[in-house]
């Protein structure tokens, strides 16, 4: 088959476009004929490497796919051949506490098609049964590919972990990034007021379209001044961040006593400074966030399929451009999600 394969860490350079052996299934497990693979900033770190992660090369990036079940594992009963398929992007062990319990996002195997294992940025992929979703029959296969990771990552953080509240007043750093223009939604969904930031009036203006109730351009305006300013100096009860050192000291700041600030990332650095004095006495609560459950991602599919929440597709290159897509995600230009077509 032909897939996006890279043997050494470094720049979009490194991610060749050729020949790779076709993926053998276990018996538990569907083979993909893959329609179109979402980006996310994990394929960038993965591409470049990350100190202590062991990455197996060479290797195939890819979390959010899309596509048809082209076969079956012997032990399949679920889904059959010729059936189109969003695949769930967290491949956990499935027999732990962790993952009897539902919380397969805190099994201590769990991983990420494309992240220790091969992904979608090919003509075919290997993935367990139960990371087989129902697909939206509303959706292209490149808007089916680029809900899975941020639509859950956005509702485990707002939900399971911020437990956001309706009528509350939520910070969405980012709202250009996939992760950013889903939580508007979400957040939207269950009636909070959403402070929207970004780096410019356009993907501003989107996020306008999406619901947001107030903007902020981190350009030209300081974030914890215009928080203050819209919230009457309270600030806001949800601080929904992932960009890291850029804005974490103006996320601290800008919440309100009781605030919550969640992070599932750090596109700008992980380095970040927290005054234990503020902490404590304005009881605020720091929250990590890493993907979200299965059952999570099924609830967030019903939604996108009853069109109460919109995949929101930027750009889609071809899969041999992978290269140009990695370097465009890498621009911080999108609004919203950047996908390659197979
Ligand atoms: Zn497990």
């Amino acid at each position: 088959m032909k897939a996006i394969v890279f043997s050494t860490h470094g720049g979009p350079d490194v991610l060749k476009y050729t020949d790779a052996p076709d993926p053998a299934i276990r018996s538990n497990e569907v083979l993909v004929h893959v329609k179109a693979c979402a980006l996310n900033h994990l394929d960038l770190w993965v591409r470049r490497g990350i100190p202590g992660v062991p990455i197996p090369l060479p290797h195939i990036p890819g979390s959010d796919i899309s596509g048809e079940i082209a076969q079956i594992g012997a032990d399949v009963s679920t889904v059959h051949v010729g059936q189109k398929v969003v695949l769930a992007p967290l491949v956990s062990c499935g027999k732990c506490t962790a993952c009897m319990a539902g919380l397969d996002n805190h099994c201590c195997q769990a991983t990420n098609l494309g992240y220790m294992i091969d992904g979608g940025c090919a003509e075919s992929v290997r993935a367990p049964e139960v990371n087989c979703l129902p697909y939206p029959e509303n959706l292209s296969f490149e808007e089916a590919a680029s809900i899975p990771l941020v639509f859950q990552t956005a509702w485990h953080m707002l939900l399971a972990r911020a437990e956001l509240q309706p009528g509350e007043d939520v910070l969405v750093l980012g709202v250009g990034s996939g992760v950013g223009s889903a939580a508007i939604q979400i957040a939207k969904f269950f009636g909070a007021r959403v402070i929207a930031t970004a780096g410019t009036d356009e993907k501003l203006q989107k996020a306008k379209q999406l619901g947001a109730d107030y903007f902020i351009n981190h350009k030209t305006q300081k974030i914890r001044d215009e928080v203050r300013r819209i919230t009457n100096k309270r600030g806001v009860d949800v601080v929904f961040e992932h960009v890291g050192t850029a804005t974490w000291d103006d996320s601290l700041a800008s919440l309100a006593a009781g605030g919550r600030l969640v992070t599932c990332g750090a596109t700008t650095g992980y380095d970040a400074r927290v005054d234990l004095r503020f902490l404590f006495s304005r009881q605020l609560s720091l929250l990590g966030s890493y993907m979200g459950t299965k059952s999570e991602l099924q609830t967030v599919m019903k939604l996108v399929a009853a069109g109460k929440l919109k995949p929101i597709v930027d750009r889609v290159f071809p899969l041999a451009e992978a290269a140009a897509a990695h370097a465009y995600l890498e621009s911080s230009s999108q609004f919203g999600k950047v996908v390659l077509k197979v």
